[in-house]
Formats: C-alpha cells, sequence, structure tokens
C-alpha cells in the first residue's frame, strides 16, 4: 500500500500496534497502518487451516471441506507461519 498522505511507494515497516504493522513513509516521515481487504478470512478459519494442514491435509483438500480456494488456504498458511514466527498480520 501507498503512503495515504502522498502516495509515495518508499516506505518501511516500522512497529506492530494493536496486532497490524504500522509503515512509516520515507518521502514525507507520515505513519500509517495497512488496512484489512474485506475479504479476508476470519482467524478462525486459519486456525482451522493450519489444524487441519498440521493433521496432513493438502491444500485442495482443505480448500474443498472450508469451502475456499486452495491459494486462499497456502496464503492463510503464509500468515499463520509469520504470525507464529512473532509477526502480525492485519487480523
Ligand atoms: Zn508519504
Amino acid at each position: 500500500m501507498n503512503c495515504p498522505k502522498c502516495k509515495s511507494a518508499d516506505k518501511i515497516k516500522k512497529d506492530i500496534l494493536n496486532g497490524k504493522q504500522r509503515y512509516g513513509c520515507k518521502s514525507c516521515g507520515h505513519h500509517y497502518t495497512v488496512m484489512c481487504k474485506k475479504t479476508a478470512k476470519p482467524d478462525a478459519m486459519k486456525q482451522q487451516i493450519l489444524y487441519l494442514y498440521l493433521a496432513g491435509l493438502g491444500f485442495r483438500a482443505i480448500g474443498r471441506m472450508l469451502g475456499v480456494y486452495p491459494l486462499q488456504v497456502i496464503r492463510s498458511r503464509v500468515i499463520l507461519r509469520m504470525s507464529i514466527a512473532g509477526y502480525t498480520c492485519c487480523q
């Protein structure tokens, strides 16, 4: 996401506030938070995806069970991996 103030794409990661990554604009110094997409899946579904993945199910099987596309399963898995490693997403 570009800076909402000056529309510059030049940004650096700052801190995490309320579980959301904050960025700082290199051009104007404005700090901002990236908002979630409306299509973001709830945390409960992401945890369920992780549980099913750890149980040995594949992306396509999990997608069929939960009614999501396999790509969404992969994205959720990556987000969960980041949250386990200490990074937090926009949820
Ligand atoms: Zn800016």
